[in-house]
């Protein structure tokens, strides 16, 4: 067998890293909720009208992913996310051969996939993704738009309607997971903020049904544990969080259990940091 054929046997035969199948879906029919919580809509709109691309920061569970559905319906453009990791290979990106029937196909991946039906292609936690994976992205988020498919021998010119979306957690991130300069400056940085908290109230009410002062002891009980990151808690606890316990509370739980549970139990492993926070829920919620 060619060296040739045994690298498109060995491809064939790797299976795509998780997440790297990204589906490209059609833009959503139905308006997702969003509740903007500054100039993130004006910014996003902006950028995409100018083929600018687009790096959200924010920490988990601030809103991230509901922002881009948000502005994929918005947009009426269809939407490919991918979950980036480690083990995130630039053909997990862009494509591979398969073997398929004794023929070698070309599939294409996902960001190639985006790029050529002018698709929001949203890479997750970008930074989590190997440099050699995140170069690949260079030619295409510069105003040549291009994506190199090196192993087929094409240059695929983005689709006017392309728009690259990526994720930043900066809280998280340890400084060797820092996105390149080269990278970076690449895109309009907009910055996903915690929401005021009569804002998350409502956000919570909203996403969940409970009464919306029930939503506010909530955010409360947030507010509370907040400042206690970086003193033992690695992360504080997000809006997503509080959207757990609110559904607990909606299905007849306690809402001080509620919180222990989801709030609490998902910030810490540590037994005396989560009694600490027990207390806390304890002493907000009366
Ligand atoms: P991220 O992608 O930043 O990790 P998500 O977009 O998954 O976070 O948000 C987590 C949950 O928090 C959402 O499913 C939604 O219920 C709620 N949420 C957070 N911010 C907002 C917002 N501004 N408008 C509507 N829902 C929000």
């Amino acid at each position: 067998m060619s060296a040739r054929g045994a690298e498109l046997r060995e491809l064939a035969a790797a299976p795509a890293a998780p997440g790297a199948r990204g589906l490209l879906e059609p833009p959503p029919g139905e308006e997702p909720y969003y509740r903007p919580v500054g100039d993130e809509v004006e910014v996003f709109t902006a950028a995409a009208r100018d083929r600018l691309p687009v790096v959200l920061k924010g920490p988990t569970g601030c809103g991230k992913s509901r922002f881009v559905r948000y502005m994929a319906w918005r947009l009426a453009r269809p939407l490919v996310t991918v979950a980036c990791h480690d083990d995130l290979s630039a053909s997990d990106l862009t494509g591979r051969y398969l073997v398929r029937g004794g023929d070698t196909v070309w599939q294409d991946g996902p960001l190639t996939e985006a790029v050529r039906a002018g698709a929001i292609a949203y890479l997750d936690e970008l930074v989590e993704a190997r440099q050699d994976t995140v170069v690949v992205l260079h030619p295409l988020a510069d105003d040549r738009r291009l994506l190199p498919l090196e192993r087929a021998g094409e240059l695929v010119a983005a689709h006017p309607d392309f728009q690259l979306v990526i994720s930043y957690n900066p809280g998280y991130q340890s400084l060797a997971k820092e996105l390149k300069p080269s990278t970076r400056q690449r895109f309009i940085g907009i910055e996903l903020a915690l929401p005021a908290p009569e804002v998350e109230a409502e956000i919570v009410a909203r996403e969940t049904g409970v009464p919306l002062p029930t939503a506010a002891s909530l955010v409360r009980v947030a507010q509370r544990i907040r400042p206690l990151r970086d003193r033992g808690l690695a992360e504080a606890p997000s809006t997503r969080l509080l959207v757990h316990a609110a559904r607990l509370v909606q299905a007849g739980i306690d809402p001080a259990v509620a919180c222990r549970s989801a709030v609490c139990a998902a910030l810490t492993d540590d037994p005396e940091l989560e009694a600490t926070l027990a207390e806390i829920v304890a002493a907000t919620l009366g």
